[in-house]
């Protein structure tokens, strides 16, 4: 089973979320479970929660087809002791969020070594960020994803995720999520059937499809290799159509949610569509 939605609004409660999803035909979907440009919110409201249990119960979903994403402030390997704490805190509250909506996992973007520290260095304190948040919370699943390496971010290379998964002690809270624009920039080609297996073997022994526990799913206005992160409705940029009918043929990626991040909204119903219609060819 495929769960395929879209990062949806929760503006106006997180239980909007829910029936955004609902709106655009989705079985799956993503939600910030705050304002993502802001470092703290005010605690979840009780009714919110109630109803956004209610309704995920009455349309059907199921917790892990629904992955949320953290703020954008955050940088578990910020090289500033101060602000890495700053985000922790802000990383933890985020999924204790998760955790009283019933929810399984947190996406988070690794860090930024901001030029000052070494990658290695960074992965070290992005990895004991991690191990500190799972020891605060009870069972969120905190979920990295890839990224396209702009500036100074890392998680452009399947390496960097397996350092940090090597270095967490409870293996059952760690995953990640393949965001295709973003590895696409990075320089993991999956425009031919060739490319996105040699790509998927690559994951598989880097990293291992039992951490994949959901994918972006994005097409890229930035060139191949580039590190420019840009995403693009599906079909309309330089990974084109094809990389989408091998995702959605891929057993290995059965019962994880499969979220639109594309940058037309009004397309996403017509883009869960076309994608279900790949399924079965
Ligand atoms: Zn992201
Ligand atoms: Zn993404």
């Amino acid at each position: 089973m495929k769960y395929v939605g879209a990062h949806v609004s929760a503006a106006g409660g997180v239980e909007n979320a829910v029936k955004n999803a609902v709106e655009i035909g989705a079985n799956g979907f993503a939600l910030f479970t705050k304002n993502q440009r802001q470092w703290f919110a005010k605690p979840l409201s009780e009714k919110s929660i109630t109803k956004f249990k209610e309704w995920m119960q009455e349309h059907g979903f199921n917790a892990d087809a629904v992955l949320p994403h953290d703020s954008y402030l955050i940088n578990l390997g910020h090289p500033e002791v101060e602000k890495r704490e700053k985000s922790l805190e802000s990383f933890i509250d985020e999924a204790r969020r998760v955790e009283q909506l019933g929810l399984k996992y947190l996406n988070f973007h690794p860090g930024s070594h901001l030029k000052k520290i070494s990658e290695e260095e960074c992965l070290d304190l992005i990895s004991e960020s991690v191990n500190h948040a799972i020891k605060e919370t009870e069972s969120c699943v905190f979920v990295i994803e890839t990224t396209a390496g702009q500036g100074s971010n890392l998680g452009y290379k399947f390496e960097h995720l397996a350092y940090i998964i090597d270095k967490i002690e409870d293996k059952e809270r760690i995953g990640v999520c393949i965001d295709t624009a973003h590895i696409f920039a990075a320089g993991y080609d999956i425009r031919t059937k060739e490319a996105y297996e040699a790509t998927m073997k690559e994951f598989d022994e880097i990293v291992g499809f039992k951490y994949l526990k959901g994918m972006h799913i994005n097409d890229s206005k930035a060139k191949f290799a580039s590190r420019v992160d840009r995403h693009h409705s599906l079909g309309k940029g330089e990974i084109g159509i094809d990389a989408f009918k091998f995702i959605m043929q891929d057993e290995r990626i059965d019962n994880i949610p499969l979220v639109l991040e594309t940058i037309e909204p009004e397309l996403w119903p017509e883009e869960i569509k076309m994608l279900r219609s790949f399924e079965n060819v």
